[in-house]
């Protein structure tokens, strides 16, 4: 089942959403507004992959 990062346009809270149907549109769970916009789900992991490194002062070293 595919999820979703979701960015809510309206007050900014980013939430995963589990999309069942592709008609189907979520609703932001903070502020219930449907303007969102839809994130890339590489984001999440990026955010998780990148915090085992830290000794690169410019971050560039890891490229060569
Ligand atoms: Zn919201």
């Amino acid at each position: 089942m595919p999820i979703y990062l979701y960015k809510c346009e309206k007050c900014g809270k980013v939430f995963e959403q589990l999309v069942m149907k592709a008609s189907e549109k979520p609703k932001c769970s903070k502020c219930g507004s449907s303007n969102l916009k839809k994130l890339p789900t590489t984001f999440g992991v990026k955010m998780g992959a990148s915090g085992s490194g830290g000794s690169c002062p410019t971050g560039t070293c890891s490229l060569g």
